[in-house]
């Protein structure tokens, strides 16, 4: 017997089929419509429902470059199970290039929301209730803000086996198990019973092949370990992700024009030099010293600093031996991997 087809805000999508379908969310100022727009790939064959989502903070817009290429890769002929992409969430922030809503709330803030709340609450709520929660796993993605980079890197909520088991798949040079933030979509889920993975990779407003090819490898090695989709040419991981155990920021000690010794993916030990800030004449120097052995796992891309400006994301990690070459092998290798390049389809 046939799957049934998956039902979404009143529209069926058949088993086999890839759809569009777009919910209606809020008026905007001006007359036009807003709409939550999803691609659903309703797999042939019974299997895991999940979704991949994207510019949740709207200015965080390598998701929907990835999940652009992951909809030219998949098959849904091939596909056991679901899954739903929603390449741009926060529709409001995408549009105006921002990370908040017009009623400049943070719609990461704003789960499970609220059909009468703000416009936040509101779209949370159809988000949530539309997407999230007809799923059993989901995958969002995010980057740095405007003017700095992240590493790729997964975060999970800490002690849960099934969702460390993904993100050691998903091979992202980093893995960070942390607490959740409340209002946040994960800390809503994890209450629902749905997991989720958050990949942080890149820097806001803008596209770089790393994050990109590692968002795309992951979820589809996700995808694989679940049981849904069927290849050999993603291979084996090449090495384990760096496990951080503690980060912190490393601030400005005084404004001018910074320096950095080190970026993202670098490793360094205690005592390292990774910065130098002079005022605007190169004069009175101060530098920015490692406080013990580790990795950076983001940085500002933006040259020049006020006092207190958070300069380099700074990790401990579990093991730190040959760190930095293991992140390079895992990025060497996701650079190089030919069958991410657009035009196979699985
Ligand atoms: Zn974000």
């Amino acid at each position: 017997m046939a799957r049934a087809a998956f039902q979404l805000a009143g529209q069926n999508v058949a088993a086999g089929k890839a759809e569009k379908i777009a919910i209606p969310v809020s008026d905007l100022s001006a007359g036009m419509q807003a709409q939550l727009e999803a691609r659903i790939f309703h797999g042939k064959e019974d299997g895991p429902v999940i979704f991949v989502s994207g510019a949740i903070h709207g200015d965080e817009i390598i998701g929907t470059e990835i999940i652009r290429r992951l909809m030219k890769k998949l098959n849904p002929k091939h596909i056991a199970g679901t899954i739903l992409f929603v390449p741009v969430v926060n529709m409001y922030g995408f549009i105006s290039h921002s990370r908040y809503l017009p009623d400049r709330r943070d719609l990461n803030r704003s789960f499970p929301g609220s059909e009468r709340g703000s416009l936040a609450s509101q779209l949370a709520s159809i988000f949530y209730t539309e997407i999230v929660t007809k799923c059993e796993l989901g995958i969002d993605i995010h980057s740095a803000a405007i003017h700095r980079y992240n590493l790729p890197q997964i975060r999970i909520a800490a002690g849960n086996a099934r969702l460390k088991k993904l993100a050691l798949e998903f091979g992202a040079p980093a893995l960070i198990e942390a607490p959740l933030r409340d209002g946040s979509l994960r800390e809503i889920a994890k209450g629902d019973g749905v997991d989720m993975l958050l990949l942080e990779a890149g820097e806001g407003l803008r596209f770089d092949e790393l994050s990109i090819r590692t968002g795309v490898n992951g979820i589809l090695r996700v995808m694989r370990q679940l049981g849904m989709i069927k290849t050999k040419s993603l291979g084996k991981i090449p090495a384990p992700p760096a496990q951080v155990t503690k980060d912190a920021w490393l601030r400005a000690s005084r404004g001018g024009v910074c320096r950095l010794q080190a970026v993202s993916g670098d490793a360094f030990k205690k005592g390292d030099t990774l910065a130098i800030i002079s005022d605007i004449f190169g004069q009175e120097e101060e530098k920015l010293i490692a406080p013990a052995d580790g990795i950076i796992i983001g940085h500002a891309t933006l040259p020049i600093v006020n006092q207190g400006d958070a300069i380099l994301h700074i990790a401990e990690v579990r093991i730190f031996a040959y760190v930095e070459e293991r992140m390079d092998a895992i990025n060497d290798a996701v650079l190089s991997n030919a069958m991410l390049d657009e035009d196979e389809v699985i």
